[in-house]
């Protein structure tokens, strides 16, 4: 896991959590948002007070997911999705191949408010509201799993949130944490998207491609003007 990110005119130094040092020309950071924001990373000289200030204005959605295992089909033949109006967990999906070896898993996602007042319940008395609200929405009062788990990514160390949300004002956000710095820090994620593509794979995926031509293009710029002479700091010296 990655601590502490050097970098300047000379290249970038990644050093992570077991003492190890990755040092190159270039990085592409693709930490998630809510990393970033948290400084689970830290940079060395710190990140322009624009980018900072751009990572302040992105919110972050909360979602939560639920996992329900049973030992027999549930959804009717032919069925693999239930939307359910008027329940506290509207959605369920199942496994769009249908139920395997008689067993079905059952996932539901709530987001936003809904995910927050899940959250706020021990996990045991989450799941049990969840299971109701199937159990109200297939009109099956007794229907029981053989496991249940809840995830989610608020407190995950690698996530820190489940994904970027833009606030009112933070139109130009993503804009500016895409765009790269002197040469040698490179941005890529949801968050670095344009606005209609950010928070998805996709937007992930575009990100990362854009962020690798920007690389091969600094490449090219400076095998064509390079600047001679600049070494990085001495190991045990800060690089600024
Ligand atoms: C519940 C849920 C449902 C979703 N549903 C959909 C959907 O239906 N369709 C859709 O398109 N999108 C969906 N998304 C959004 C989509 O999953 C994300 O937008 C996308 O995965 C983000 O990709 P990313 O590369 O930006 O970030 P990530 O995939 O999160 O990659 C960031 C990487 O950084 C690593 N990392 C973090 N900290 C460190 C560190 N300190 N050192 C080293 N590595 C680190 C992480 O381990 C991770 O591998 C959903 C997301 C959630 C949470």
């Amino acid at each position: 896991m990655v601590e502490r990110l050097e970098w300047g005119p000379w290249g970038v130094r990644a050093l992570t959590t077991d003492g190890r040092v990755y040092p190159a020309d270039r990085a592409v950071v693709a930490l998630p948002l809510g990393v970033l924001k948290a400084g689970g990373v830290r940079f060395v000289p710190e990140l322009p007070e624009e980018k900072q200030q751009a990572m302040q204005r992105l919110g972050l959605t909360d979602a939560v997911k639920l996992f329900f295992r049973f030992d027999q089909p549930v959804f009717p033949p032919g069925i693999v999705e239930l939307y359910a109006p008027g329940t506290s967990l509207e959605e369920w999906w199942g496994n769009p191949l249908g139920p395997s070896r008689g067993i079905e898993v059952l996932t539901a996602l709530a987001t936003g408010e809904r995910a927050r007042a899940l959250l706020a319940l021990p996990e045991e008395r989450a799941l049990r509201e969840a299971l109701q609200a199937l159990r109200q929405a297939l009109g099956q009062p007794s229907l029981t799993p053989s496991r249940a788990r809840l995830v989610h990514w608020r407190d995950d160390p690698y996530t820190l949130g489940a994904y970027s949300m833009a606030r009112v004002g933070a139109s130009e956000a993503r804009r500016v944490l895409a765009e790269p710095l002197g040469n040698r820090l490179f941005f890529a994620g949801e968050h670095t998207a344009p606005n209609a593509w950010a928070a998805t794979v996709h937007g992930a995926y575009a990100s990362g491609r854009r962020a690798a031509q920007e690389v091969i293009r600094s490449t090219y710029l400076e095998a064509t003007h390079r600047p001679w002479g600049l070494k990085p700091p001495q190991e045990g010296q800060p690089a600024a």
